[in-house]
Parts: C-alpha cells; sequence; structure tokens
C-alpha cells in the first residue's frame, strides 16, 4: 500500500528552519496570552478530531481504542488544560534572595526565556502523545517549534500535517516529515534545543550532530526495563500488572516490562496466573481479539520472530506464532531464559514476547540488573518495604514504579526522562516548561552608592581584600550558628523560662 505520507524536500526544511528563526526573532511567540491561544489551539485540534485520531492510530498499528485514548489522546489534552491554568505562573520572574552581602540592596531575579528554535522529533509508538506533549511545553515556554513527525506510523503523521497548519499559527511552529535522509540534513542544521524520542542508537547520532553548533539536548530513549517480583508478592495481581505492561500496545513502549526476574520457587505460580490472565484478557486466539494491537512495521515483525526463532535459552510457555502479513505475533511468554542470553537479553524487545529468568537470592537479581545499563523504569513487586528500599537503594533508573507498571509515565506530576543510556534530561508539566526554558540570571544595580564597590577596584590592597572576603565568604560561625538554629532556639527558650521562674521566686 502507498504511503498516505508526503516527505517534506531538503530546500523545504531549510526554510522552515530560517523561517521560524526569523520569526522567533520578531519576539511574536512571547507574549503569554499568544502562548496561551495556541495551547488552546492544539486543545481544540485534538478534542475536534479525536475519533480521526483513532482511525489512524488503528491504521498504523490497530491501537486498541481505550488505549489510543490513554496513551494517546488524553495525555495531551490533559498537559494543555494543565498549562492554560498554570502559565503565568509558571513563566513569572523568580524574586531571588541574595547570598553575597554586597547585594543586599540589589535586585536578584531568575526570567523565564524561550530557548529559540526547537526541533521536536517525534516517535512512531505513541504518535500523538510522543508528538504534542513535548510541543505544548516549547509553545509554553515561547519558542517556535519546527516538529518532525515519525515516518514509522505514517497514517497519524499524515493527518497530523493536515491538522496542525490549521489549528497553529504557521509562521512560529512548522511541521515536516521524511526519514533517515530527511532527518540526517535536519540535524545539520543550527537549533537551539533538540528534544528527540526514539532509539539510544539514534539518540547518540542526535547529541553528536548537536554538539556541532553546541545544542543542549533531551533524549528520550528506552532500554531493558526489568521488573522483580520479591517472593512474597501476590502472583495473581503481579501477573495482571505485568501482563498490562507487556501487551499494551503489543510491548510498542518504552516503559514496557522487558523481563521478568522471578524467586525460582515461585516461578509455577507466576506462569499459571500470567496464562490465566492472558487467556482471560485476549481470549483462546489472541488474533481475532479486538483488544490486541498489531505491530507497526513488517520490519519489527522480523525482528521480534528472530528473536523467538534464535534465542540462545528458554522454552516457549504460550504464544511464539507469528502472521508476518498481518503483522501479528502472539502473547509469548519464555520461561528458564538465561541473563547471557545475548539474543533475547541482548537489546529491547520493543513488542510482545517476556523472557522470565529465575533467581534464588534478592542480591542475585539485583547483580543482573546492574550487570545493564540503568533502564528508563524499574518494575519492583512486593509487600515488604524494606525489600523494595533494597531494590532502590542498590540500581539506578530513570523511574520507578512500585507494584504496578506504566502508570508512572502517566502521573505527569513526576519528572519522566532515563539516565545514560535511557535519556538524557526529562519532563512533562512544569518540567517541559523548564526543559524548554533558558533560566536567565539577572542582577540589577542602581547607579548610586558607587563608594562601596571601591573595595572591588584597583588598586587592590590587603585591607580592601579582607572586607571583600568578609562580603564574599560567609563566615564559618554564621553557617555553624544557622545549623545549631533549633538547639539555639530551645536553649533560648529554657534561658528565658528559668529567668521567669527565678523573678517569681524573689
Ligand atoms: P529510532 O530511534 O530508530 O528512529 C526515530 C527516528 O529517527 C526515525 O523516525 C527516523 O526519522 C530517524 N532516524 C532513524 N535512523 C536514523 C539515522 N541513522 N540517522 C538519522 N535519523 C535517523 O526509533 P525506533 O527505534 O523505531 O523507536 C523505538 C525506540 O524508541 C525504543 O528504544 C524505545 O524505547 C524508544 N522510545 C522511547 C520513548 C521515551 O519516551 N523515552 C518513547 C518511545 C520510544
Amino acid at each position: 500500500m502507498a504511503s498516505p505520507l508526503t516527505y517534506t524536500s531538503l530546500d523545504d526544511i531549510q526554510d522552515a528552519v530560517s523561517y521560524l528563526r526569523v520569526n522567533f526573532d520578531t519576539g511574536k511567540t512571547r507574549p503569554l496570552a499568544f502562548r496561551k491561544f495556541q495551547i488552546q489551539q492544539l486543545y481544540d485540534l485534538v478534542k475536534n478530531n479525536e475519533e480521526r485520531l483513532y482511525e489512524a492510530l488503528a491504521k498504523d498499528m490497530n491501537k486498541p481504542r481505550s488505549e489510543a485514548l490513554s496513551g494517546d489522546i488524553a495525555p495531551v489534552l490533559e498537559e494543555c488544560l494543565y498549562f492554560l491554568e498554570n502559565l503565568d505562573g509558571l513563566a513569572k520572574e523568580e524574586k531571588t534572595s541574595p547570598r553575597l552581602g554586597m547585594h543586599a540592596m540589589d535586585t536578584v531575579k531568575v526570567r523565564r526565556d524561550p530557548l529559540g528554535v526547537v526541533l521536536i522529533i517525534g516517535c512512531w509508538n505513541y504518535p500523538v502523545q510522543l508528538s504534542l506533549v513535548p510541543l505544548v511545553g516549547a509553545i509554553a515556554a515561547g519558542n517556535t517549534v519546527l516538529l518532525k513527525l515519525s515516518e514509522v506510523s505514517a497514517h497519524t503523521a499524515a493527518l497530523l500535517t493536515e491538522l496542525i497548519p490549521r489549528y497553529l499559527n504557521s509562521d512560529a511552529y512548522r511541521v515536516i516529515n521524511g526519514a533517515v535522509e530527511e532527518t540526517t540534513y535536519l540535524l545539520e542544521q543550527k537549533f537551539d534545543h533538540i528534544f528527540y524520542t526514539g532509539s539510544p542508537m539514534v539518540g547518540k547520532i542526535v547529541m553528536k550532530a548537536a554538539s556541532k553548533h553546541l545544542t543542549g539536548v533531551t533524549l528520550e530513549l528506552g532500554g531493558k526495563s526489568p521488573a522483580v517480583i520479591t517472593p512474597e508478592a501476590d502472583m495473581q495481581t503481579v501477573a495482571n500488572r505485568i501482563a498490562f505492561g507487556k501487551f499494551y500496545n503489543c510491548g510498542q513502549i518504552c516503559i514496557a516490562v522487558d523481563y521478568v526476574l522471578c524467586p525460582a520457587d515461585r516461578l509455577d505460580a507466576f506462569v499459571s496466573a500470567f496464562t490465566k490472565t492472558v487467556k482471560e484478557w485476549f481470549g483462546e486466539d489472541p488474533k481475532t481479539s479486538k483488544d490486541y494491537a498489531r505491530l507497526v512495521s513488517v520490519r519489527h515483525v522480523d525482528r521480534i520472530a528472530g528473536l523467538i526463532q534464535n534465542r540462545k535459552s528458554g522454552g516457549i510457555q504460550f504464544g511464539g506464532q507469528v502472521d508476518r502479513d498481518e503483522r501479528y505475533i502472539a502473547p509469548t511468554l519464555i520461561t528458564d531464559v538465561k541473563f547471557d542470553d545475548d539474543v533475547l537479553m541482548g537489546d529491547e524487545i520493543f513488542g510482545p514476547v517476556l523472557p522470565v529468568i529465575t533467581y534464588n537470592s534478592l542480591d542475585e537479581a539485583i547483580t543482573m540488573i546492574k550487570k545493564n545499563p540503568p533502564p528508563l523504569v524499574l518494575y519492583v513487586f512486593s509487600k515488604k518495604q524494606k525489600l523494595i528500599e533494597q531494590v532502590l537503594q542498590n540500581t539506578q533508573s530513570g523511574g520507578v514504579c512500585v507494584n504496578d507498571t506504566l502508570m508512572h509515565q502517566a502521573e505527569y506530576s513526576l519528572p519522566f526522562g532515563g539516565i545514560g543510556n535511557s535519556g538524557v534530561g526529562n519532563y512533562h508539566g512544569h518540567r517541559s516548561f523548564r526543559a524548554f526554558t533558558h533560566e536567565r540570571g539577572i542582577l540589577q544595580k542602581k547607579q548610586q552608592l558607587e563608594f562601596v564597590n571601591k573595595v572591588r577596584y584597583p588598586p587592590y590592597n590587603s585591607t580592601r581584600d579582607a572586607i571583600l572576603r568578609n562580603f564574599m565568604v560567609t563566615h564559618p560561625l554564621v553557617v555553624y550558628l544557622k545549623q545549631k538554629r533549633g538547639s539555639i532556639k530551645a536553649a533560648l527558650i529554657l534561658i528565658v523560662l528559668f529567668l521567669v521562674y527565678l523573678k517569681k521566686r524573689a
């Protein structure tokens, strides 16, 4: 079938970048009223075209309507409303108390300025959320934006390409489309920030390209996110929640449970609970279930089928069926997988295959997690806070979700982002605003009292240096007294009470 998407020519890409630069320089995108109007328009875009977006997402990957609602539509609507309500407060100048004694009489403040021309590169698995949620933050912060949609989810990209210019101001926000050639050319242009969602491999290409212009980046990447089950966990609940985190969008989600670490003596309980869940949710033949998505491309079907066929360990408990024409891979559970199986345990799976590795002590599970780079999320299933703490204290990850999967990503009061191989920076809510904002520190003095400044002007001498030192370095005694503030207060109260007592007795 011919792609519904037309790629942007390289000339048009260059024109768009220049045009956005000129328009940023006019200051058009800075007024809060302009930003809010555009955010309202973006809200209307999604709200008024919800049905068409569901259709496009279904064409791209058979995404069930409920998953499209919770994973694509709702987050964008909610983020627009958040910024409409909070933008005034977020954009306000922040007055700070000066630390240096010599600035006690001055104004010290932080302005929240836009970064400039921002490039956002979206990803195909949540093509609405992962393109438009960063866009809301970039608009809120007052930038002009070039949005590169994912060519992989071509139907959704084609629809957004049609809708965005109808709702948003084209002087300030432009959409472009293309694949590797167009992205490579795009990355040669100078931007003031690049926000990229995708694989760590392309993340490195983005960072390298950005370094040529010393452009800042936010990289929302992926990795192998484990789920650790501790021995006393309630297996049916755990199985339900892990199945949700594995088969939502057919496993094509950066925070999918990539593999499970299960206590060896609870493996049978996990397998029977997980099998029950999958049967209840998708029936005897998941291919006929309307609630089970498809892989986005044949390339991904072949890649995941290859993981199942070429695995170096483990036995299939259920699943493994592949229909290339339908881009279908059955929900698949593989147990007795070895951690050093470089096929199943090499790269992120990003599909509906769940390897289970058993462990004998929690320390052994922690050691396995630490052999991989820090994942985007770490899932822990436990009823014991001590065990949860043991896992958290000895590991690193972008985020953590305890006793559930995926839902931490929907909680926009939390920062969302990776660490090391799983990403650079974070976003959502006020953190999106910060990701696209330059905090411009301002010290504002008056022209009076020039004699005070003599202390820092030449000719230098030891007396001036001594005064300067007192102005610039807090005396350690002051720090000590501040630290002991509580005890000093208590001692003073006791002394006062004692004096009152003495006076009454006298
Ligand atoms: P990808 O990183 O391969 O591709 C993303 C885009 O980059 C493509 O659309 C293409 O236009 C461009 N691109 C690809 N190869 C390129 C190259 N060599 N040079 C220049 N540009 C190139 O995306 P993918 O692997 O299909 O996405 C899946 C990955 O994204 C997974 O690792 C997943 O975990 C991650 N992801 C992360 C998040 C998050 O929020 N952290 C969300 C979704 C997906």
